[in-house]
């Protein structure tokens, strides 16, 4: 877009490239302008027209509508711009997500109520090796970034990995290494078992621990470790008790797959005499540190009858839920509803989960999914699903200087061109965003006070390498399907091309 005066279109074109790595010198004082500002005043965002921001170093000093005097490194002037908050994206699986793509969609079995979790998942990430895991990350460090996610919480292992990815792409994370006392597998296709460890899952909590202490305050701070015992239905109380001590004492996030299939719930059931919320609950671990990962089938589910305090119990107990509608919409399954949970004083936040990686994606799916489930077109507005990735996911980890533009909230920013075809005409900004807002829309990223995109170009990412190199990768994975899954079905016999061959 233009005028972004004085703002490098690529790193050759930065008037003070840096000769080393040859990435534009952050100016220590930039003002930006634009014609529509999403700033953040008296715990709310509000729409500020013609407003300015300035930014000194990795922080924003001054929002205002008024004209700002003074002397500045950079200028970016965009009256046709929108700029907004970075995004948080609390649930990704950046080294696996991207190889749902042409895969995951329009498969499932009734008998397993449509979870890709029992014989898609462990198919594919038999077939996956450290350079195709590492493929997916380098291609997920582009897709974030050009798509407003200026914060990731990655679930899943490959952290070394990640954690170098995003310090070289500039992008803000927290980062965990999972672990689990048991693993689930389908033998039949239609049961599942759990196989437990003999060691409990200890050493990989031993593992866990050492990696945030590797992570943590990396990259200039941008970096921090969390901790991921992988799925409530394969913890024991001795490995969750113990994490929550360790998290305790780090001062660390923990983030547990919960309540996300009706075979898993069924199990907690019979398991342990109660719900998934109820048995955590049970344990004491649920806490303002605690992030559920999707926690869709609590009680009150039409797909469960079986009623119960669920929604209650994790609104008294402060836990967070990360709510990936997109990845569940696929599977023909639904939060009931986003706005209930909300309602009832559950803390809810955003995540990806899968292919896309974006939180356009996933606040569109969010509130478009809630006004479905509860027929109700008011439910889940706009502005509640951009607070849950944004206000709320900064409240749960306990940075009140992120996802707001506001002074002294760090400068994670987002300038959007709004002369597009997806953008115009421009009344109201968050819903022209929610609801129409497209990757390509987004012209310039900006993170800790750098530049990661300008121009529609990302500065520290090869966008087009990346690509590359994850197709490569996905056409090694895909012939190498079949060991992974119980009856060692090929890629073709578990997800049928759309299309018969020419
Ligand atoms: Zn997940």
């Amino acid at each position: 877009m233009s005028p972004p005066t004085s703002l490098p279109e690529s790193p050759s074109a930065s008037p003070s490239g840096r000769g080393s790595v040859g990435l534009p010198v952050t100016p220590r004082r930039i003002l930006i302008t634009c014609g529509h500002v999403i700033g953040f005043r008296d715990g709310a965002h509000r729409h500020l027209r013609n407003g300015s921001v300035v930014v000194e170093g990795n922080r924003v000093a001054e929002v205002t509508g008024a004209t700002v005097a003074g002397d500045f490194d950079q200028r970016v002037d965009c009256p046709e711009g929108l700029l907004t908050p970075g995004l948080i994206d609390m649930h990704a699986h950046m080294a696996s997500a991207p190889y749902d793509r042409s895969f995951v969609e329009d498969v499932g079995k009734p008998g397993f109520y449509f979870s890709g979790l029992p014989e898609l998942l462990p198919a594919l990430v038999a077939a996956l090796d450290p350079e195709a895991e590492r493929a997916a990350i380098d291609f997920s460090m582009a897709e974030l970034t050009r798509s407003g996610t200026t914060t990731v919480f990655e679930i899943g292992g490959r952290g070394d990995d990640t954690a170098a990815a995003v310090e070289r792409a500039g992008l803000r994370a927290w980062i965990g290494e999972g672990y689990g006392a048991a693993k689930w597998r389908t033998r039949d296709g239609r049961r599942m078992s759990f196989d437990w460890k003999p060691d409990g899952g200890l050493p990989g909590l031993e593992a866990a621990r050492d990696f945030c202490a590797r992570v943590h305050g990396r990259a200039g701070g941008r970096i921090h470790g969390q901790f991921t015992p992988m799925q409530v239905a394969m913890v024991t109380p001795e490995l969750l008790a113990r994490t929550d001590a360790i998290a305790r004492e780090m001062g660390l996030p923990v983030t547990l797959h919960t309540a996300e299939a009706v075979f898993e719930f069924h199990e907690m059931v019979q398991r342990e005499g109660c719900t998934p919320i109820e048995w955590l609950a049970r344990q004491g671990v649920l806490s303002e540190r605690m992030i559920l990962g999707h926690t869709i089938f609590t009680s009150g589910n039409s797909w469960l009858n079986h009623p119960g305090r669920d929604l209650a119990i994790l609104a008294d107990s402060g836990a967070s839920v990360a709510h990936c509608a997109w990845v569940f919409a696929r599977r023909g399954i639904m939060m009931e509803s986003f706005a209930r949970y909300r309602d009832a004083g559950v803390r809810m936040c955003l995540g990806s989960d899968t292919a896309p990686q974006s939180m356009l994606q996933a606040m569109r799916s969010a509130s478009i999914l809630c006004k479905v489930a509860d027929r109700d077109s008011r439910r889940a507005s706009a502005r509640e699903v951009f607070d849950a990735c944004t206000l709320a996911p900064a409240a749960v980890l306990g940075r009140d200087d992120l996802g707001r533009i506001a002074p002294g909230a760090m400068a994670d920013l987002l300038i959007w061109d709004t002369r597009g075809v997806s953008l115009a005409p421009l009344r109201d900004p968050l819903r022209n965003l929610v609801f129409s807002a497209q990757p390509e829309d987004l012209a310039h990223v900006m993170v800790d006070g750098d530049w990661l995109m300008t121009g529609g170009r990302l500065l520290k990412v090869d966008a087009a390498a990346a690509s590359a190199g994850l197709q490569r990768a996905a056409e090694r994975v895909w012939a190498r399907i079949g060991p992974g899954d119980w009856a060692g079905r090929g890629i073709d016999a578990l997800s049928p091309p759309e299309l018969a061959p020419w």
